[in-house]
């Protein structure tokens, strides 16, 4: 009884839709370029004109910018941004950002160049990635770090890939799969402390940046958007130290970011010592790096000073905030 009930309305509604189809299709008549082909899994920049894309995007779409740097396409009205640090020497692109907007174009914009995409779906990745520095905030850095030492470099050496924490605060968990040393979470928590720090040997700069360090866990996704941010290791080619996948939404908020530091690298050192060995990558050096990123500070190429230079050597000690990421995390916090 109960169940005939329930066909007899469930055909109606069947007859209601079909009532309702015609009205649908007169509806949707040009989303243009949406009703076109499909996109191939892996968009290359050229693809990504002027104009915009001509095609309808797949579940999983990437853009590749070079071999060994793919952004994935991420949720419409978000920006996904990929950073990598490079071994010395090596001159391929060192970071890539890709908006998509509500209706499936895409905006792509490669180191610090203009980007690509329409006129519109372009100046909204600009838009969400723009982080208006308060009046002022320069003049106060130059008088704080005028007495700092030559190879802090200058206070202005800085720049920002776009968004901020909710309440300054970057919230992070760390996957211990594959590290190269059982010191190597403390390695990194010294990282974002340093990043974190106001002060360093080149000056002081207050910042209200905080990293909360929430234990650990088996997540293992990097690149991809799963509302967790995960800290641990990952393979890349060798010439990768590390890479941060960020996620900005779009009133300029971060709201994931991942960080993978290359599990293929045999020469890390992992101490605490300030003397990195001869032949060895310090993680401390590039956890303060990739945590910059977490951030939301961008490379800055025109001095190799700061810590936010997109290539490190072997040997090298660089965890002291130089004066250009001093002033970027003091503006940006
Ligand atoms: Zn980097």
């Amino acid at each position: 009884m109960t169940r005939q009930t329930n066909r007899g309305r469930a055909a109606g509604v069947v007859i209601a839709l079909t009532a309702l189809m015609p009205a649908v299709a007169l509806m949707s008549a040009t989303p243009s370029f949406a009703a076109g082909v499909p996109c191939d899994s892996t968009l290359s920049p050229s693809e990504i004109k002027a104009v915009g894309i001509s095609c309808r995007l797949a579940p999983a779409t990437v853009v590749r910018v070079a071999e060994d740097l793919e952004v994935a396409v991420p949720e419409p009205g978000t920006v996904a941004t990929v950073q990598l640090l490079r071994t010395h020497g090596s001159a391929s692109p060192s970071a890539a950002s890709v908006y998509r907007a509500a209706d499936g174009q895409l905006a792509l914009r490669i180191d610090g160049e203009a980007a690509l995409g329409s006129t519109a779906t372009a100046g909204a990745l600009n838009r969400i990635l723009a982080k208006p520095e308060p009046a002022g905030a320069t003049k106060t850095q130059a008088s704080l770090l005028a007495a700092a030492p030559a190879w802090c470099g200058s206070y202005t050496q800085y720049a920002f890939s776009g968004g901020v924490w909710v309440n300054s605060t970057y919230p992070w968990t760390y996957n211990s799969k594959s590290q190269p040393a059982s010191d190597a979470l403390q390695a990194i928590q010294y990282g974002f402390k340093f990043i974190t720090d106001d002060s360093s040997a080149c000056g002081t700069d207050w910042t209200a940046a905080t990293s909360d360090y929430r234990g650990s866990t088996t997540r293992y996704t990097w690149g991809t958007r799963d509302n967790g941010n995960v800290v641990g290791w990952a393979g890349f080619d060798p010439g990768i130290l590390g890479a941060t996948y960020s996620w900005v939404d779009g009133s300029g908020f971060r709201v994931e970011v991942d960080i993978a530091f290359n599990n293929r690298v045999t020469n890390w050192f992992t101490g605490l010592s300030g003397t990195v060995p001869s032949g060895r990558y310090d993680l401390i050096s590039v956890a303060t790096h990739e945590a910059g990123h977490g951030f939301g500070l961008a490379h800055y190429t025109s001095s190799s000073y700061p810590v936010m230079y997109p290539t490190l050597g072997t040997g090298v000690n660089k965890r002291v905030k130089r004066s250009g990421d001093l002033t970027g995390m003091g503006v940006l916090y």
